[in-house]
């Protein structure tokens, strides 16, 4: 079998709040894969005020989403690297239809398993509002500790987990991203995992998932 047949290729979906970076870091680590967060490489954008960050601040800041060609060019290119090659965990991508049939027209994000994490929404709102996050490697930390546990950071709150932004973020998935949940639903590949657990649970529960689609596709 070819490497390519054979490549971890996960998406890993879900509102805003549902742990989809926490689970696809811990995820990337447990399988030597890289983890792709669009919404990271936009904030390092912002932080060294390139071109882009430039252009996608007032959009971020404001819980709307970049535009679809921006970040299918992104994705295109990090898929590229060879250290993608075996496969990858990809964090805040897709989020409107158009970016997920994108993804499905990329040689290199084949073949593809998508988990999709489901938290009720007002656990997500209860989340989102007491969220810190390290200002130096983006951890999200409980709002407890006093300094990121991974890096010794700066916790901070980010600016699109203020309240109104979330509404607007959460309205936003609603509208673009929701639906694509039906555009994987049918797929042999795709899972649904309770995401109101541990993180160990949920953890636990997208390994089971991933291991059961990828013995699907072999
Ligand atoms: P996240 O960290 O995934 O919540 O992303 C933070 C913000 O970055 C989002 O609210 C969007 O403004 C932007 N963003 C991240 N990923 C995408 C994407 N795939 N498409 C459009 N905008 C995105």
């Amino acid at each position: 079998m070819s490497a390519q047949a054979t490549a971890l290729n996960l998406v890993m979906l879900g509102p805003p709040g549902a742990g989809k970076g926490t689970q696809a870091e811990r995820f990337a680590h447990r399988y030597g894969v890289p983890k792709i967060s669009t919404g990271d490489i936009l904030r390092e954008a912002v932080a060294a005020e390139t071109e882009l960050g430039v252009a996608a601040k007032q959009v971020m800041d404001a819980g709307r989403l970049v535009g679809d060609d921006i970040m299918i060019g992104i994705v295109a290119e990090r898929l590229s690297r060879k250290d993608a090659a075996a496969g990858f965990v990809l964090d805040g991508f897709p989020r409107t239809v158009r970016q997920a049939e994108a993804l499905d027209a990329m040689p290199d994000a084949q073949p593809l398993i998508v988990v999709d994490i489901v938290v009720p929404e007002a656990t997500l709102v209860q989340r989102l509002a007491t969220r810190r996050t390290c200002a130096r490697c983006g951890y999200s930390a409980l709002p407890a500790a006093d300094a990121c546990p991974k890096c010794g950071g700066e916790l901070v709150v980010r600016v699109d987990d203020s309240a109104g932004v979330v509404r607007e973020r959460l309205r936003v998935y609603h509208e673009q991203t929701a639906p694509i949940v039906e555009f994987y639903r049918g797929r042999p590949t795709f899972a649904a995992i309770d995401g109101t657990g541990t993180p160990d649970d949920v953890h636990a529960a997208i390994c089971t998932a991933v291991a059961a689609a990828a013995g699907e596709r072999a």
